[in-house]
């Protein structure tokens, strides 16, 4: 596999600090496309750009479109790690398969991957918690209005620094359980981080803002009773001192922190871990009961997003004590944390240290 560069006139100026996320991109990105002839054809890592699409280029009205989100991390030292990024790409191929998108080869694309956060690796910042953000998406780009499997595809990947995610300290969230809208059902397309699961998530998230909450706390399609996610993170309970997580059933997007947690509880902390289905009212009864002592969500992004309040039906419950965050959801970050960057040594062979000065 060769990649084609193409030199920036000029590079950006780079940032002191930085700050929030998704925002800010770096010089270059990587672009690949699958044309008419039935290949992926051969990549190129030119000037972060806007692409061209015609109007009618299909993703636009269908959607076919699926996206990763994963994170390189720099320590002081100069090392640059990216975390478990092969399963990113092995997941990515199975959202393509679901959506009729030839899959894209997942080591040519981490290799890829590797030389581009190689050449930008003076974007990464090192203070704690920042990292490199990396979206690669897949799309269609079909130029006609035919709803079918297109011809022409472009996979794209990008780099965004982006600040701690807890810049202000550890801070818990809110949940608002959803009893209106679903997120998805088994043989539809929750199970796969495909955009078209996004859009109809919105409305959800946005009712929940407004009436005082973080996130949506989803419950399944067909029972509307079992916990399924949160927003766009997995969610994992301490209850009775065991640490439970729904388990995979087709509508929960597979998370790779998700799967990270469960190892490291088990195989670090020697906690008791469950995977099955968890009614939300045994939740409500831990709430009520104290027997739930922890609530959190996990994803890329926050790593761990510890949660202190689940509203349901306009009844508040307070998880632990407000404000606080949770012993077990602490030690869980800790341990990602220190992993992923570094500070700890990594038992389990997740970390890739891609470039040492
Ligand atoms: C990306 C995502 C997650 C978390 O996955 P990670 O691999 O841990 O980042 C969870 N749920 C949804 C719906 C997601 O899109």
């Amino acid at each position: 596999m060769s990649i084609t560069f193409i030199k920036a006139d000029k590079l950006k100026q780079k940032p002191d600090k930085v700050f929030g996320f998704g925002k800010t991109f770096t010089d270059y990105m990587y672009v690949r496309e699958f044309g008419p002839d039935g290949k992926w054809g051969e990549g190129t890592i030119r000037p972060f750009d806007a692409v061209e699409l015609l109007p009618c280029s299909s993703v636009l009205h269908y959607g076919q479109a699926a996206f990763e989100g994963l994170k390189a991390y720099r320590n002081e030292k100069g090392e640059v790690r990216l975390f478990r990024a092969r399963d990113n790409f092995m997941r990515m191929r199975g959202s393509c398969e679901r959506l009729c998108i030839p899959p894209v080869d997942v080591d040519e694309t981490y290799a890829a991957l590797v030389e581009l956060v190689k050449l930008e690796r003076d974007w990464i910042p090192t203070e704690r918690g920042t990292s490199l953000y990396i979206r690669p998406v897949v799309f269609a780009d079909e130029r006609s209005l035919g709803v079918h499997a297109a011809k022409r595809y472009k996979l794209i990947i990008m780099l965004s620094p982006s600040g701690a995610y807890y810049a202000n300290g550890f801070a818990p969230v809110a949940l608002k359980t959803e009893r209106e809208y679903v997120r998805a059902v088994k043989g539809g397309t929750g199970a796969y981080k495909v955009v078209g699961n996004y859009a109809a998530s919105i409305l959800a998230g946005e009712l929940a803002k407004a009436q005082g909450y973080d996130q949506v706390l989803w419950l399944d399609g067909v029972h509307r009773r079992y916990v399924e996610e949160v927003g766009a993170m997995n969610i994992f309970f301490m209850l009775d001192g065991k640490l439970i997580t729904p388990a995979l059933n087709g509508s929960i997007l597979p998370g790779i922190t998700r799967d990270s947690v469960i190892k490291l509880a088990r195989e670090s902390m020697g906690l008791s871990v469950e995977e099955r289905p968890i009614d939300i009212a045994e939740v409500l009864d831990g709430a009520r009961s104290g027997a739930l002592t922890e609530v959190f969500g996990t994803g890329t992004a926050a790593v761990i997003s510890p949660v202190d309040r689940i509203g349901d039906n306009g009844v508040d419950y307070i998880i632990g004590e407000k404000g606080k965050v949770g012993k077990v959801s602490a030690e869980l970050f800790d341990a990602l944390t220190a992993l992923q960057t570094g500070r700890a040594l990594d038992v389990f062979g997740w970390t890739q240290v891609i470039c040492d000065r």
